[in-house]
């Protein structure tokens, strides 16, 4: 044996797929993982990072981003805003339809270096008229009737590229809309992410696998739009969604993330099971930040680290059917790792109405790997 590529030594690596939590070496060759032990001999090798005192992921992967960056004003370069904070694995939520997709995947996901997933937008033009500048939010989350809508099209699109495209995405739109995108998604077999609007009418249409997305958003309470009625309670619904295996999903956003809702919601026992961002344009530069600060407001709000973990690394790789391939340190699965560091101390976090909970601890990134390669190294 002359050597690993890499080998990270003496973190804490928490891999939930695995059931690890322990101090061990992960080596990497060839862009995939080679080793995962105590003691890995690393000599040869021609990296050799000690990771002693940081904890050592699976590539973190982002279920819900905005990233057709250049083709629509609400995306954020993946590259940037996920590759870079840690998340090796992204799935763009519906930012084009079948009528732009294809721009997307030309110009932008065969063109950056993190790995990006797609759900088609059942809106054909996807959400290019979002987050333009001076646009206001109000009026244009859920309930619009003025869309295009071409569900042939939509199959076709997907059949052409199933490699990318995972599912189909509602967002914004009325009920008719919801109809439609489960006649696609059963047409193309494929998963269907919703927007948590409409409540509890959308969740009825969501099966095993389906996942819905802004599980915590506090707009609308009294006409009992998302997770709770206005006493407070859980909808009955949600239960139900998840005793048939439907995904809660996160979806931080700009207006999608409420204190006050996550801890009740956390209080009747509705646990996310993944975190996501929903990083775009308008969420970018605060509330969210990036994944990590959106993780640490789950280490707030009680979840354990390993929790917090498994939601950003072997749940959604599960949800994407790709469990063997990414979200995993198992011999063999790609190369993608994520280290990084808990800092102890008082970090003021906002939600999406910019309340705010004084944090105790704030996870963030110090080195991410991609397919066996460096892309983010930063002094500890
Ligand atoms: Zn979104």
């Amino acid at each position: 044996m002359s050597g690993y590529d890499i080998v990270i030594k003496n973190g804490l690596v928490m891999d939930p797929s695995q059931g690890i939590k322990e101090v061990m070496d992960v080596a990497v060759l060839d862009g995939v993982i080679a080793d995962l032990r105590r003691g890995i001999n690393a000599s040869g090798s021609r990296r050799v990072i000690d990771a002693s005192g940081a904890i050592v992921t699976p590539g973190l992967i982002d279920l819900h981003v905005h990233c057709c960056y250049g083709i629509a004003y609400l995306a954020v370069n993946p590259d940037l805003a996920c590759l870079a904070k840690g998340s090796t694995t992204v799935l763009d939520a519906g930012s084009t339809g079948e009528l732009n997709f294809m721009g997307f995947r030309r110009y932008v996901i065969g063109n950056v270096k993190t790995r990006v997933y797609a759900l088609l937008n059942i809106e054909s033009q996807g959400m290019i008229e979002f987050s333009r500048p001076n646009q206001r939010w109000a009026g244009l989350i859920a309930g619009r009737d003025d869309m295009f809508i071409n569900v042939d099209g939509t199959v076709d699109l997907i059949r052409r590229n199933r490699d990318v495209v995972l599912g189909i995405k509602w967002a914004h739109h009325g009920i008719e809309g919801v109809k439609l995108a489960r006649e696609a998604a059963d047409r193309a077999g494929c998963l269907l992410m919703v927007e948590n609007h409409l409540q509890p009418e959308t969740l009825k249409y969501l099966r095993k696998g389906d996942v819905v997305t802004h599980l915590y958003h506090g707009l609308r309470i009294e006409q009992h739009d998302g997770l709770l009625d206005e006493k407070g309670r859980v909808q009955p619904e949600f239960f139900e969604a998840v005793r048939r295996g439907v995904i809660l999903d996160v979806g931080h956003g700009a207006a999608s993330f409420r204190w006050s809702v996550a801890e009740k919601g956390l209080e009747q026992g509705v646990k996310p099971d993944t975190i996501s961002t929903d990083l775009h344009s308008g969420s970018y530069e605060g509330p969210v930040y990036d994944l990590p600060t959106t993780m640490s407001k789950f280490l707030y709000l009680g979840l354990s680290l390993e929790e917090v973990v498994r939601a950003v690394t072997a749940k959604p790789a599960e949800v994407l059917g790709r469990e063997n391939f990414i979200g995993t340190l198992r011999p063999g699965a790609c190369g993608d790792i994520a280290v990084l560091r808990l800092e102890e101390g008082s970090f003021p976090l906002a939600d999406a109405a910019g309340e705010r909970r004084v944090c105790k601890r704030k996870l963030s990134v110090i080195k991410v790997i991609k397919d066996g390669e460096i892309v983010l190294t930063s002094p500890y």
